[in-house]
């Protein structure tokens, strides 16, 4: 049954599933649940599950026991306790004060348009670094990347998409104008909790690795294992998401497991 499994002696290898409750489970979450979850099993490993519920606009009522629901019924068992980003707010709370601290992140009250009528880009330019906000009121925080000489020699090597550059070409939100923690905070500091090594997700998520290794390093975070599977796209190329109106998974897991499997290159029907 999930969440009682017995602990795996010699475990070097710890792995995690973390959706975001916006909707049901559909063949694309399925795919980085599979994939994350074999990786583990394969490695001896632990399989985590974390609920990142943290933007409640965008999150549908009863979606996280839907998840875990549908994660039961195609037989995943998860180790531990599932644990849910919107009760670990004060955590993060603190994280931020540190990184504020130790000069590695500042509020922010530019507004996109401000932005854009300054540089005419939509990279951040970093003026309140240096014209800091009156008050922390209605600012969003900002991680502090430093400026790099050779972006092109900051690499990270992806187990599936080889050497990628971790180059990280702004300053990025760590929390939101509207009150709101960002993933990037959020995803790097409890993959870091609860002991993640090794981070199967989808490719889609490839462009966000630079800016979660920018933020392991001010936090001196150990580093992790990354793997970004391919994404699968519906009949118009879009890739499978809410926004594009994904199927959910239905309740008849084994054609969708074998469909899943093949998508990920395994032979599930050859002995
Ligand atoms: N919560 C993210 C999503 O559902 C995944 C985060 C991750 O795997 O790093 O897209």
């Amino acid at each position: 049954m999930a969440g009682s499994r017995r602990p795996r002696a010699f475990m070097t290898y710890t792995g995690r599933f973390a959706p975001s409750p916006t909707g049901p489970l559909h063949f694309g979450s399925l795919l980085a649940a599979l994939a994350s979850y074999l990786d583990a099993r394969h490695h001896n490993g632990q399989w985590l599950v974390r609920i990142e519920d943290l933007d409640p606009p965008r999150e549908a009522a009863g979606a996280s026991d839907a998840i875990l629901r549908c994660l039961e019924n195609f037989g995943f068992e998860w180790d531990g306790e599932v644990i849910y980003q919107s009760q670990r707010h004060e955590y993060y709370r603190e994280h931020l004060q540190l990184l504020i601290a130790g000069q590695n992140a500042y509020y922010c009250n530019c507004s996109r348009q401000q932005l854009r009528q300054r540089s005419g880009s939509h990279l951040y330019d970093g003026y309140c670094l240096t014209h800091p906000p009156a008050g922390s009121e209605g600012c969003a925080i900002r991680c502090r990347v430093p400026a790099t000489a050779n972006p092109e020699n900051a690499t990270f090597s992806d187990r599936i998409q080889g050497l990628q550059l971790a180059y990280c070409s702004e300053d990025f939100v760590l929390f939101r104008r509207d009150g709101f923690f960002a993933y990037q905070l959020a995803v790097v500091l409890d993959d870091a909790v609860q002991k993640i090594t090794h981070v199967v997700r989808g490719s889609d998520l490839l462009d966000s690795t630079p800016k979660q290794l920018q933020l392991q390093q001010r936090l001196n975070l150990p580093d992790l294992s990354y793997a970004h599977i391919p994404v699968a796209a519906n009949d118009q190329g879009q890739k499978l998401s809410k926004q594009t109106f994904a199927r959910a998974l239905d309740d008849e897991p084994v054609p969708q497991l074998l469909a899943a499997l093949e998508f990920l290159g395994q032979q599930p029907l050859q002995h």
